[in-house]
Parts: C-alpha cells; structure tokens; sequence
C-alpha cells in the first residue's frame, strides 16, 4: 500500500518537498535553501546542480523525517518557481548556461524594443505584456551568448524547459521533455487560445521551435523516475507552476474564485472560466491548473512589496525584533494616526504601473509612533491588494464574493481582518496554509487514483479561519480615499 503523495515544491529561494496522506494531510516537510547568484546588477542566476540537489536532498529528509521510503510514495508532483530558464545539452543532459531567474532584467532593454513594436500582437496570442520577467528573451540571450549554442538547438541538439520541465527530464533520465500548460502559458512563447506553441513568437525570440517541449495537462503522467535517483522508481503525475498550484489548492476553479498570496510580494489569481479577459488594466492572463485538455484561464495581477515592507522595518529600521511581532503591535493603537505608508520600493505595479516612482511615509506628527508606523506598512499590504482586486472587478464586470488568503504574511491576523474591512467580503485562510505544494500533491493524487474527490480531500484538514469584515462603509470609505491621495503624491500621474 503506498502511503503519500510527494510534493515537490522547487521555490525561487528554497527547495521543499512535503509528504501528504491519503486524507491530504502533510505528514512530514523539508526545505533547503540554495545560493543566489548575482553576475550582475539585476541579473539572476541559479546553479541548477543546486536546484537539482537541494529538492532530491529535502525528498530523503522528509521520507527520513515521516519514517518512510521511496516505495511508500505513491507519486511525485512538481510545483515550481514560473519562468525561469534553462537550456541544456540532449545527449549529456549538462545545462549550457544558469538557469536564468524569473527576477532577471538582463533583457529589459530588448523587451521594451518589443514591446514598442509588437506588445499588442504579443499579448493577443499569449495574454502577457512583453516584459524580461517571462522565459522567452532569456532563452534568446543563451542561444545568442553561448558560443555554438544557437547553431546546436537549430541541429535539435539543446532543449529548454522551466524548472519543472527540467526536473522531469532529468528524473526520467532523459526519457520525458513535458511541460504543462501553466508553465507554458509563462514563456510568452504559448499560444493560450489554440494551446500551442507558436511559430511566429518563436521567430520573434528566436527560439528554434524544436528546443520547446510537449505540453500537457498540470495533472497527467510525466514519466517514471529513475531509481538511482529516488530510491524507486516512481511516477511523475503533476507539473504546475506555483502560483496555478496555489489556486488549485486553494480550490479557486470556478469562474471568480480568488486567491491572494501573501508572501515576499503579492500574487493575485483569479479563475475566470472559459473567458480570456481583456485588462484594462495591465493585468495579465493565463492559464489554470487541471486535469482535462483544456484548462481554465486566469486573470493575475501581482504587488512587488508587500511583506517585504514588513522585513524592511524589522531589518533595515529595526522596529520591529520578528515579523510576527509586527501584529501585536498594529494592535496596540486604535489607528495609524493618519500615517500611510506606500512600499513603492521598486515602483509600483498593477494597476498604477510606474517603475520609477518610489516610497514614502506619509502624515508622520509629533504623535506618530513606531506601532503607527507598523500598523500602516501592514494596512499597505491590504490596500495594494484592494486596488488589484478592484482591476480585477473592473475588467470582469462583476464583484467578488470572498478571498482566498494564504502565503508566509497571511498568519497576521489583523493583516487579515483589515483586507476583509477594506474588501467588504469575507476573507478565507485555509487550515494548511502550504497552498502550493497541496496543490501539486491534489494534481497528482488525482491524476493517478490516490485521490478520488479534491473537495474532499481539501476538506480533511479542517474548516478555513473566515474573517468577516466589520468596518462600516464610512470608516473604509475614509481610508481608501486617504489611500488614494497618498498615492497621488508618489505617483507620477
Ligand atoms: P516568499 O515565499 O515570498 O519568500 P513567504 O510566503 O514565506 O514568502 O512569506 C514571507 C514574508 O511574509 C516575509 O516578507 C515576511 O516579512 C512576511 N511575514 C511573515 N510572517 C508575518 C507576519 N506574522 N506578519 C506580517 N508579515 C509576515
């Protein structure tokens, strides 16, 4: 009898895998941190020996930590940090350069040329603006910066793959080169309406279409793995990318189902069905996961900083000794005083769009504390978030009736209450808050039989903390508009 569903979760900082049960509870974790690479001013690389490595390495010690073996696990599903990059060798499996990062900016400049001349051809066929943060410029850079690499993939001699890809490539030994339709739906080089690569993108990245791998479903069979590798040989039967996975596991797959995670930044994924939406907004679309052959699409849109302005006060003010400590003391005062913080540390994104603008503390008096300070940097995080959302609502046309939270920020439970006093509807923040690695293990248990009924399965664990909110319509109308007048001081609108 086979005891657990192995979730990979291969992370931008860290890999983790987390064992979970046949009820779709996690029964044992482990996570390993790998080094960052950093060539350049905003350039970033990953070793991916390391990447490798570290995931096989958390895989062993969370089977140690259960008091388990490779034979107990059932299957194996890959979630995995989106977009980045890598091209290596079809005969010897080397990679010929880094992975290239999501985070990297090496090929802005090209992206903006791009952009200027072919963005909205771009984003017909792909649903993204044309930025250097999806795979397709970065896989030109390789080909046109290792010496004989563009010669070679057009011979068909290299392939290239996000994380997941690579790691079902090199956990198969080279049997499977698959990706899934979240992860393709990344590369700017995936048609998201006929589900296909496309010939005439892969002409405008330069990218030999032969390097690009077959697509299927986030759930479906990926291949078996080496024993050498895992101890046994066991089946590969979900690839997602991150962000898909947290919606699934969050359960967000009818049409306006949300989810927000809270993390470093914020990622905000809404299932919006059978309808590609058009923003107006410069949200982005993609593609859901699942099991069938034609996935949902999403509507996403994402906050650079926002539990990253939480780390700033704890490591570069020392206002705060923990992050955790950051609630007690949003706590201690009935309000911010009149403060507003706007984390534009690197800019701002959806919806304001400006990259050059930056932060400001905003309303301090003689009367301003440090708790004043806190409880508006963690309001930011709300209020960035109630401006996606409402981007969101704008470009669907409809309102949504509850949030989905999850992500390292979402244990801050006044964080919480004041996003569901600024929504106006519920916020629901799951028992298991390890959203993106149950929605792998989901993906998986269900593609090979482990699981039988998602909903069920997600059940298991227990009803989801509901912060209803509480605020009245003069108190939030108040605040949003003090909001919007910050923002009208930083931006350059
Ligand atoms: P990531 O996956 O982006 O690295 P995590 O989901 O692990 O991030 O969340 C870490 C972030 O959440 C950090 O920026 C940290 O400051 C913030 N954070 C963690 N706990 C809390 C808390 N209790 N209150 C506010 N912010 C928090």
């Amino acid at each position: 009898m086979k005891k657990y569903i192995a979730a990979f979760d291969q992370g931008t900082t860290s890999s983790r895998t987390v064992l979970f049960d046949g009820a779709g509870r996690p029964a044992a974790s482990a996570q390993f941190e790998f080094p960052q690479i950093y060539p350049r001013p905003g350039w970033v690389e990953h070793d991916c020996r390391e990447i490798v490595s570290s995931q096989l390495h958390s895989f062993f010690a969370a089977l140690e930590r259960a008091g388990a073996g490779p034979e107990d696990v059932a299957a194996i599903g890959i979630a995995n940090q989106r977009e980045t990059v890598v091209v290596w060798d079809k005969f010897t499996g080397r990679p010929v350069y880094n992975a290239i990062v999501w985070q990297c900016r090496r090929t802005a400049d090209f992206c903006a040329a791009v952009k200027a001349g072919q963005g909205e051809a771009v984003y017909q066929k792909t649903g993204l603006n044309v930025d250097a943060y999806f795979s397709a410029s970065k896989i030109r850079w390789i080909l046109d910066n290792v010496p004989f690499a563009r010669r070679r993939a057009e011979k068909g001699e290299l392939l290239f793959g996000t994380v997941d890809c690579y790691l079902v490539w090199v956990l198969t030994e080279g049997r499977v080169h698959a990706t899934d339709y979240t992860n393709a739906s990344r590369t700017m080089l995936f048609n998201i309406h006929t589900l296909e690569w496309d010939e005439e993108l892969c002409r405008l990245f330069g990218v030999p279409r032969q390097m690009l791998p077959e697509v299927r479903p986030s759930g479906a069979d990926y291949g078996v793995t080496s024993a050498k590798l895992t101890g046994a040989a066991i089946p590969v039967r979900a690839a997602v990318g991150d962000q898909q996975g947290a919606l699934f596991g969050q359960r967000c797959v009818r049409e306006g189902d949300v989810k927000n995670t809270y993390g470093t930044g914020c990622f905000l994924l809404m299932n919006t069905g059978r309808r590609a939406v058009r923003s107006q907004n410069g949200l982005v679309t993609t593609l859901a996961a699942g099991l069938g052959a034609r996935p949902d699409f999403v509507l996403e849109g994402s906050v650079f900083v926002a539990g990253a302005a939480i780390q700033w006060l704890r490591d570069g003010l020392g206002l705060i000794a923990s992050s955790a400590e950051s609630e007690e003391l949003a706590r201690s005062v009935p309000d911010t005083g009149g403060v507003l913080f706007v984390p534009a540390f690197v800019g701002l994104g959806a919806p304001y769009w400006d990259s050059a603008c930056r932060g400001m503390i905003y309303g301090i008096t003689r009367g301003t504390g440090r708790a004043h300070i806190v409880r508006a940097a963690l309001e930011s995080i709300a209020l960035q978030t109630f401006d996606v959302v409402h981007a969101m609502e704008q470009d669907l046309r409809a309102e949504i009736s509850r949030l989905r939270a999850d992500g390292g920020a979402s244990a801050n439970g006044f964080l919480m209450q004041f996003q569901a006093d600024m929504l106006g509807v519920p916020i629901e923040r799951p028992a298991v808050v390890e959203t993106t690695a149950f929605g792998a293990a989901l993906l998986a248990g269900l593609s090979c039989g482990f699981y039988a009924d998602a909903d069920a399965v997600a059940a298991s664990c227990g009803p989801p903390a509901v912060f209803v909110p509480q605020a009245d319509s003069a108190a939030r109308a108040e605040k949003l508009s003090a909001w919007e007048g910050a923002l009208d001081r930083v931006l350059r609108r």
